[in-house]
């Protein structure tokens, strides 16, 4: 620990602000944690992080680096009762392509409900001496020095008893989620706003929790993705979680939302591309109401480009980078921004943090880089998706992911690029590299070339629903 840097503050004790604050322990000595809700002893729901009733899948990267920061991470999970699923098999997924047909990555990761999740963290961070909370306050902005020039604290005000108090710190981190006020604070210093960009696919959540009946299949998801190439903008998920609930979402894009009502809520499922959500839970028990959810729009706030910033405060998670959750990656981008935010503060040991926040938030975009063009690409497909269109690239980009999708079955390396990509193991392009390229390409030209000759092998066929897939 470098003991001349004495407190960092963070806004936020969500899933962002937690792993910042495991990273900034190492370096600090004392981290403390400024949260406006009062935080519970289990893993149950609060106000502060609403999205938390809906589906979330904590991609294999964010377990990864989790391990990492809390050896023996993976094993609490799974005595949480979280199941470990190997991806590409016990699973039900029906892409653009048709139903994917079983593929053994061999990469496994456990299913976890987003409360108990964060509350395995929130314990992790407890057992760190050098870490503190403060609750029930919410920071209402930043203190600067008398020339402006650097952030030395931030304004707290108490939901209890309304009290004004300022904390003092060598680093202020807002993690404090889609909704930071961190614009606002930085024009009130004499700062300009970041500039942004909004890809929005007007995308809307419906979600419930239901018992998993006796007879229930052992899949441990069910994936029904929408077709905007065909005008199907509806899917869902159903995931089994703690092992022994599931989750079930309804995602409707383009304006398309599914409803929060009981009965429309039931057509909705029962509209998606495939029927195997509708089938699963037609007669299930459920153990919820129906929570609905609509801002998740892809925002992207550019504190890398700001040429004016005050030094001291940096920004992260969702308050930099907010995702369109279908892609389930916002938790995963948050881990992977406190792994390099370790990294960087390594790189300062032993010296002031003049230019830390500048290199901060320049490596944060390069961080978010993979997460933020698979989301935004992806929902580039809808067309009246708002904030850029897709070029000629874009929609080549799209034509070939559908024949990467419909390739899947048959060819391991190919599962192994969607699944590393799309975990975020690495890049997203991986997918799109030369080699994979020539694969797909192969691919397709030999289902073609059977389909033509009436040859069996390369047909898809469907696990539940023969004869449902789009044909090449
Ligand atoms: C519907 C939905 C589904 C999602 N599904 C997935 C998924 O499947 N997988 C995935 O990885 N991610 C998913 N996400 C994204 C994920 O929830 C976030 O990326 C993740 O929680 C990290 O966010 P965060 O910590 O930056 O912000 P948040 O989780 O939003 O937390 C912000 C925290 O800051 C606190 N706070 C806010 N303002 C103040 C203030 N002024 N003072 C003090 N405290 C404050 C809040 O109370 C809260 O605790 C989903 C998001 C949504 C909306």
């Amino acid at each position: 620990m470098n003991s001349q840097r004495e407190q960092a503050i963070v806004i936020g004790g969500s899933m962002a602000g937690l792993l910042a604050a495991r990273v900034l322990s190492d370096h600090f000595q004392q981290v403390t944690i400024i949260e406006r809700d009062q935080l519970p002893d289990e893993g149950v729901y609060r106000n502060g992080v609403p999205q938390s009733r809906h589906l979330h899948t904590l991609l294999v990267q964010g377990q990864r680096i989790m391990e990492t920061m809390f050896p023996g991470f993976s094993d609490e999970m799974a005595a949480e009762g979280a199941p470990e699923v190997t991806w590409g098999i016990g699973n039900v997924f029906l892409t653009t392509g048709g139903y994917a047909q079983p593929q053994d990555s061999g990469i496994k990761s456990n299913l976890l409900a987003r409360v108990e999740l964060e509350w395995l963290v929130r314990k992790r961070i407890y057992q760190i001496e050098n870490i503190r909370f403060i609750t029930e306050r919410d920071v209402r902005g930043l203190i600067a020095t008398a020339d402006g020039k650097a952030v030395i604290g931030v304004e707290t005000e108490s939901r209890t008893d309304h009290r004004v108090e300022q904390i003092f710190a060598q680093l202020v981190v807002d993690a404090s989620g889609r909704g930071s006020k961190a614009p606002e604070w930085l024009q009130t210093l004499g700062y300009d706003a970041p500039p942004e960009t909004v890809i929005n696919a007007h995308t809307g959540y419906a979600t419930r929790w239901y018992e998993i009946p006796a007879d229930a299949s052992n899949d441990w998801a069910i994936v029904i993705q929408p077709r905007p190439g065909e005008k199907l903008y509806r899917g869902g998920g159903l995931l089994v979680m703690d092992g022994n609930r599931w989750v079930v979402t309804l995602l409707g894009a383009n304006g398309d939302y599914p409803p929060t009502d009981e009965e429309g809520f039931m057509a909705f499922a029962k509209s998606l591309p495939g029927p195997d959500i509708y089938e699963a839970i037609k007669d299930a028990k459920p153990i919820t109401s129906i929570y609905g959810y609509r801002k998740l729009e892809n925002r992207m706030r550019h504190y890398e480009r700001l040429t004016r910033r005050p030094e001291g405060f940096v920004v992260t998670g969702d308050a930099a980078c907010a995702l369109n959750p279908i892609y389930g990656q916002g938790m995963t981008a948050s881990a992977m921004e406190a792994e390099m935010m370790g990294k960087l503060l390594r790189r300062y040991n032993g010296r002031s943090l003049a230019g830390f926040p500048a290199a901060f938030q320049k490596d944060l975009r390069r961080v978010a880089d993979g997460p933020w063009l698979m989301a935004t690409s992806e929902d580039m497909r809808y067309p009246d998706v708002e904030g850029q269109r897709p070029n000629a690239v874009m929609h080549l980009m799209h034509r070939y992911l559908d024949l990467l999708a419909k390739a899947i079955p048959y060819d391991k390396k190919v599962t192994m690029a969607f699944v590393k990509g799309m975990n975020l193991l690495e890049h997203p392009s991986v997918m799109m590299h030369p080699a994979i390229v020539a694969r797909v390409l192969l691919r397709t030209w030999q289902m073609r070339r059977n389909r033509q000759s009436g040859n069996q092998q390369y047909q898809q066929s469907l696990p539940h629903q023969a004869g449902n897939v789009s044909g090449l």
